[in-house]
């Protein structure tokens, strides 16, 4: 008992009085772990050198920490830096050898990059999204057989770093209930093996302990979700098993929970642990009687500067009932750097931008007027960046808003499907099992260097545009040699799918170093929209129309959905998701009736995050679906019923929102296919989907060309399901990151398996 009694003694001081983050941006301010990742992986540095490189970036941002203002002696900074991957780390952390490859994972980074990259014929483990964000980890693969252990020091060993650069840190690691929601077995619901999982957290706790780390974070973010698979109160059970292991090892845990509201999810287990760190964002304030909580009052999602005044009023509440230390409400690790990075943003917008280092800032800030020293410039400043925010031009466009206040009650109502299929059978004149692309061809080196350059002024405008064209020129000849039906002009004037649209649209702003992980050593730039959107001239119709004009096929149109387009960018936080997505559908719409009077006769509108932003609570979610597939439908509302609408999802398993799918009713549906074996189509047959699907049945995130056997029996799969009329055969996404020779292949095959399955109906 004598951990109780070290407790009691802890209970009268105040914990992380200087304030807390529950985690920072990884990649380096120069993404300095992307280049020695990819250096490293390249041959060009060992893995000397790549350790090196890695501990040195993460000395510099507990640097940085430090500089800000956190403090370094008690726990507050958190010490979580992976190579890769956090879920790996626990996954490495723990001996978790998927079944595959069970006693035959390598040692040391040859086994973290084989399960993160794959190799030869061993497949990566798959990726998908974290929570709600854009962030994907590598699913852990289980089955009734695994065991787990401390087999990996990582977490420790950077713990022993940062102490010897003077940062008594607080070591972070998933927690049990997280990692088993998370994860995928075949054979067993994952978390049946949390008996086994959860002594393994003892056994690093006593590791960490040894070390003399006093704080672990205990990251359980899937308390706040809704799962299929699992229910709450089996999360709660593990979630407090493993804070008792590593309470038992001696140390004090901070359950953090974050991304959502808490309240009704994590009071139970107030007992269990020494801290709780909340979102208070986009949650309310759990009763957790003595236990302190980590107030989660400082956005970790979002780029804008807190209200530091009612985030303060907001502290003195909770504080007032029991004990309470100023927090972010998520790790920020989907956030940039630094706003002070971004010289071209106009000062203005950027006077009201907080990038990670700046809410660092905001924290220690309200740490501090939390305990008596306030910092009056401080929250001075704060109050003036919100209130020339709330009032600048652009902000509310009275023209935009005119608009949707007085949009006609068939706006997002188009013909009815049948009157819409015969009119387009007739414009379009295609065969049985049209074929398809997605939208993007493979983007060059040369591509991208005329980018580059033209970006620097190196190359002109119209030296780019050639580059550019003498691109589509290419892209429509092959389409017309490989026989595909309804031509794409490959998409080689977008850099990024969201980020040309934000670039062309108003009320939206590009960074120039706002660099977010996305996986591995990937990041994304994410475009703020910032104000009221709307479009002030036609951006693709000249490249559909160029295209077009070099061939007799049909050309389609490629505009990115409104639903993606916030997904994948910061949005403003000042009125709800659902009136922003409907300024974006109409700029859309404006697009659409522009690529129409040019001729157009099919136009594509993506939504591969459609399934991205679906709440992880249940009960938000049919709401959620509701203003989705109505942005969608106003977007896509005013096209001629004789125009053909295409949508294409891919990303996440889409079974659970057929409704939705079904609701945005898309002329023709592409979807992500081939590496689950046509599931899909089983649920949007069941579900009797009447109109255009093409589940995809190349996938194109692997370089491999799919055999003739394997796209016969993909299609014969997709025959069985679909009503014949309605089946399309396109692959499973865009083809941006391939290169031209599988791609050809590919292609060529994808061609003649529909011509033998258009014989075989
Ligand atoms: N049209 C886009 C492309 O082909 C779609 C990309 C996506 O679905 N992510 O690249
Ligand atoms: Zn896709």
């Amino acid at each position: 008992m004598t951990t109780i009694s070290t407790r009691e003694q802890h209970a009268a001081a105040p914990i992380f009085p200087g304030g807390t983050i529950l985690g920072y941006p990884r990649i380096g301010r120069r993404r300095e772990l992307k280049r020695a990742l990819e250096a490293h992986w390249r041959g060009t540095i060992d893995a000397a050198d790549f350790h090196a490189a890695a501990s040195a970036n993460r000395l510099a941002d507990l640097e940085r920490l430090r500089e800000l203002g956190l403090r370094a002696d008690d726990a507050s900074i958190p010490i979580e830096a992976a190579h890769y991957d956090h879920v790996l780390d626990a996954t490495l952390t723990f001996g978790v050898a998927p079944p595959r490859l069970r006693g035959g994972l390598p040692e040391g980074l040859a086994g973290e990059w084989l399960l993160a990259r794959g190799h030869d014929d061993t497949a990566p483990l798959e990726m998908t999204k974290w929570l709600d964000t854009n962030y994907h980890y590598l699913v852990p693969e289980l089955d009734a057989e695994t065991t787990f252990s401390f087999a990996d020091t990582r977490i420790v060993d950077r713990f022993v770093e940062a102490g010897r650069a003077g940062v008594h840190g607080r070591p972070v690691v998933v927690g049990p209930a997280t990692y088993l929601a998370l994860s995928k077995a075949a054979d067993i619901r994952p978390i049946e093996l949390a008996e086994r999982l959860v002594p393994a957290y003892g056994a690093l706790g006593e590791a960490l302990a040894a070390a003399g780390a006093t704080w672990v974070q205990l990251d359980e973010p899937a308390l706040i979700a809704d799962f299929d698979h699992v229910e709450l109160a089996e999360l709660q059970a593990v979630a407090r098993a493993g804070a008792e292991a590593l309470r038992a090892a001696g140390l004090r845990v901070l359950l953090h929970v974050g991304h959502g509201d808490a309240a009704g999810r994590v009071e139970s287990l107030a007992d269990a642990v020494d801290a709780l760190a909340i979102d208070l964002v986009r949650g309310g304030a759990p009763a957790t009687g003595s236990t302190p909580l980590v107030a989660g009052v400082v956005h970790g999602r979002n780029v804008w500067r807190t209200d530091l005044d009612g985030a303060l009023e907001r502290l003195r509440e909770i504080a007032a009932r029991g004990p309470v230390a100023v927090g972010t409400s998520t790790s920020l690790l989907h956030v940039p750097h630094d706003v002070a990075a971004e010289q071209s943003l106009a000062p203005r917008l950027r006077s009201w931008l907080a990038f990670a280092d700046q809410k660092v800032a905001e924290v220690v800030a309200l740490a501090a007027a939390l305990t008596g020293s306030l910092d009056e410039q401080a929250f001075a400043d704060a109050r003036a960046a919100v209130a020339d925010r709330a009032a600048a031009p652009g902000v509310r466009d009275g023209s935009v808003r005119a608009r949707l206040a007085s949009l006609p009650s068939e706006a997002r109502q188009r013909a009815t499907y049948d009157e819409r299929a015969r009119l387009q059978r007739e414009a379009l004149e295609l065969p049985p099992l049209p074929t398809t692309t997605i939208g993007s061809f493979p983007q060059t080196g040369d591509i991208r260097t005329a980018r580059a350059r033209h970006a620097r002024g190196e190359l002109d405008d119209s030296g780019y545009t050639q580059v550019l064209r003498a691109e589509v020129r290419r892209v429509i000849e092959l389409q017309e040699q490989l026989g595909l039906d309804v031509l794409v002009h490959g998409e080689p004037e977008r850099n990024d799918m969201v980020q040309y649209f934000a670039e062309h649209f108003d009320g939206f702003a590009a960074t120039e170093h706002g660099w977010v992980q996305s996986y591995g050593s990937r990041a994304t730039r994410p475009s703020i929209l910032w104000g009221d959107v709307s479009r002030a001239a036609a951006f693709t119709v000249e490249w559909i129309a160029y295209a077009q004009s070099l061939t007799s096929k049909v050309v389609k149109g490629m505009l990115t959905g409104p639903v993606t387009i916030l997904a994948w960018s910061f949005v403003r936080d000042d009125q709800p998701l659902a009136e922003t997505a409907d300024q974006v559908a109409l700029a859309l719409a404006d697009e659409i009736a522009d690529l129409e009077a040019a001729g157009v006769r099919i136009v594509q509108v993506d939504e591969p995050a459609l399934r991205e932003l679906l709440p992880l609570r249940r009960e938000a979610r049919p709401a959620y679906l509701d203003w989705s597939v109505g942005a969608f439908r106003l977007a896509t509302g005013g096209a001629a019923p004789a125009t053909q609408i295409h949508t294409h999802l891919c990303y996440s398993e889409f079974n659970t929102v057929v409704d939705a799918i079904d609701g945005l009713d898309a002329d023709v549906t592409s979807i992500e296919a081939a590496r689950s074996k046509m599931e899909v189509v089983e649920a949007l047959a069941a579900h009797g989907f009447g109109r255009g699907i093409g589940p995809g049945v190349y996938d194109i995130h692997s370089p491999r060309v799919p055999g003739h056997d394997e796209l016969d029996e993909l299609l014969a799969t997709a025959t069985a399901g679909i009503p014949e009329g309605l089946l399309w055969v396109n692959p499973d996404c865009g083809l941006k990151t391939r290169g031209y020779d599988e791609t050809v292949a590919s292609l060529t095959r994808l061609v003649a398996a529909a011509r033998r399955a258009r014989e075989a109906v």
